[in-house]
């Protein structure tokens, strides 16, 4: 489908509508280097607009969200999921000419994104509280579950889609209403998501989509009273900075930021498997994504023989359009993007570490400024600033080890506990590596895997909270205690003496 410059519009209570600040700003496109659609710069003012219309739809009695039965949400997510699965090349060619992801992984992801409303539409009917026993024989306590209410979700660029199908599904299945602040350097895919949301019918306020400037709708999301949760995916710079202005405001966060993720080769391992694991794991979305296998640990009787087979790897990675099937990888997302790659090589460079391969934008004309070829930096030391800091692009550091216990030192030696790997064919160390490894989801002889049936969630400084599986339902709901009287009579306390 042949996609036309379009000026989008915000979706708010059901509308759709201009931004008050009547002013937009342009998508480009990281291949052509054209703005190529034009996202409403929402304002304060509009998040207020679609704060409130959320609230109403989760609070106001006669509000049709509120009196919707929970099989009823379920049907409402299914239809989600079916509009979804119909539009889903459409989306798939927005991200592609918003983040210059190949469309070989974008098609497959959206693919898959429909599955993750399934999952939730299926929870929506199985959300129960509990039946308390108390000492006191005449009273009987039972717990309700009930939606937090409002939820401010902000996405990043990277997975603009999928990652706020990981915040709305389970978001939605527990009752709530969302308020959607996409990364405004990829917004179309959240706007057009809008879309779907409208042709389901699904209750006004419910979603409202509200695309703008992170410094302005964003803030005025966190900020905002009404809002009851922000659910946060994105840089841990960004997040250490919503979770300081949501904690002034009292409320509750989830965040899924950065990660600095180890890949662990030990000698005993199928190195054929471990190879294309690292190769995978690094250079996949061009490096951009939060669980990058971005420091390689190998074992130093190995370390030689697999660096050396790595580069030849690399060396076949086809890069080109995004938009060709064919291509294995892009450009960078964006300019700012490209230049902290470029500042990261060079910090590489000056750290002493050896470059194996690239470290510069490719020879040939790309038909784009923005390409960087895989880099591969041999010989690291795990203190220095390209082991130590997230990177988000195609750059890989490899460290040597000796022992099993330095691995797993190094491996925790970062502000980081989002993903690791690790390989081997030994089942006793696999399990024994896994266990003191300090991340939330850790992969055994395989590398970035994942899917809605299985919670992820970050170790220290790559947040906190779930998404994915039961428990993301869990982040959306807060627990209600009702004690009921049993006794006919009701004692006077003050005169019981
Ligand atoms: P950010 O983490 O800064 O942005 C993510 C989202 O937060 C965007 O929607 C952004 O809006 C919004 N935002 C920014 N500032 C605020 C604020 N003060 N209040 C509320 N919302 C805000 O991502 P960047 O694009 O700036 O990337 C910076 C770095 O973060 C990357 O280089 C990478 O290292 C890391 N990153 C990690 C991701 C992950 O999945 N872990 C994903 C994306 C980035 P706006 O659209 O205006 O930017």
């Amino acid at each position: 489908m042949t996609l036309e410059l379009k000026r989008s519009q915000l979706y708010i209570d059901g509308e759709f509508v201009d931004p008050s600040s009547n002013e937009w700003f342009g998508s480009v496109d990281p291949y052509t280097g054209e703005e190529w659609v034009q996202i409403p710069a929402g304002t304060a003012d509009d998040v207020d607009s679609a704060v409130c219309a959320a609230h109403d739809a989760v609070f106001d009695p006669d509000s049709e969200w509120a009196r919707c039965s929970p099989t009823d949400r379920g049907r409402y997510l299914d239809d989600l999921a079916n509009a979804l699965a119909e539009r889903a090349e459409m989306h798939a060619e927005m991200d592609v000419r918003d983040n210059g992801k190949p469309i070989r992984e974008m098609a497959g992801q959206h693919a898959a994104i429909p599955e993750y409303y399934r999952f939730y539409a299926g929870l929506a009917d199985k959300i129960r509280g509990a039946t308390i026993s108390p000492d006191d024989p005449t009273k009987r306590v039972f717990t309700n579950r009930e939606p937090i209410g409002v939820v401010g979700a902000i996405t990043p660029w990277n997975s603009p889609l999928m990652l706020a199908a990981w915040k709305v599904g389970p978001a939605l299945a527990a009752g709530n209403a969302v308020v959607l602040k996409p990364d405004e350097k990829t917004s179309t895919s959240a706007l057009a998501f809008a879309e779907v949301v409208d042709s389901i019918g699904l209750p006004d306020g419910v979603i409202n989509v509200v695309s703008g400037y992170g410094t302005e709708a964003g803030q005025a999301l966190v900020r905002h009273d009404l809002v009851d949760k922000v659910s946060f995916t994105g840089g841990t710079e960004t997040g250490a900075i919503i979770a300081e202005e949501a904690g002034k405001h009292l409320k509750p966060t989830s965040m899924e930021l950065g990660g600095k993720s180890p890949n662990i080769v030990f000698a005993d391992a199928n190195l054929d498997n471990a190879v294309n694991g690292a190769l995978n794991g690094i250079f996949r979305s061009v490096g951009q994504s939060c669980s990058a296998g971005s420091r390689l640990l190998l074992h130093e009787d190995i370390f030689d023989e697999f660096v050396e087979e790595l580069r030849t790897l690399a060396d076949e990675i086809d890069l080109g359009d995004p938009k060709d099937p064919a291509t294995e990888m892009g450009p960078i997302a964006s300019r700012e993007q490209f230049e902290k790659v470029s500042k990261y090589v060079d910090l590489g460079l000056e750290s002493g570490a050896t470059l194996v391969y690239g470290g510069e934008p490719p020879e040939v004309d790309m038909g784009s400024d923005l390409f960087f070829q895989p880099t591969i930096f041999a010989h690291v030391d795990n203190g220095s600033r390209i082991a130590q800091e997230e990177i988000f692009g195609p750059v890989l550091s490899v460290i040597e080890f000796e022992s099993e216990t330095e691995a797993i030192r190094i491996a925790n030696d970062t502000e980081y506990g989002l993903s690791a790997a690790v390989w081997t064919e030994d089942i006793r160390r696999a399990h024994r590596v896994a266990e003191r490894i300090r991340a939330g989801r850790v992969w055994i002889n395989n590398y970035r895997n994942s899917g809605v049936t299985a919670p992820q969630g970050g170790y220290k400084g790559s947040g906190w909270g779930l998404e994915n599986g039961i428990e993301a339902v869990e982040e959306y709901l807060k627990t209600k205690t009702v004690w009921l009287e049993l006794d006919e009579t009701t004692e006077n306390t003050f005169r019981s003496n």
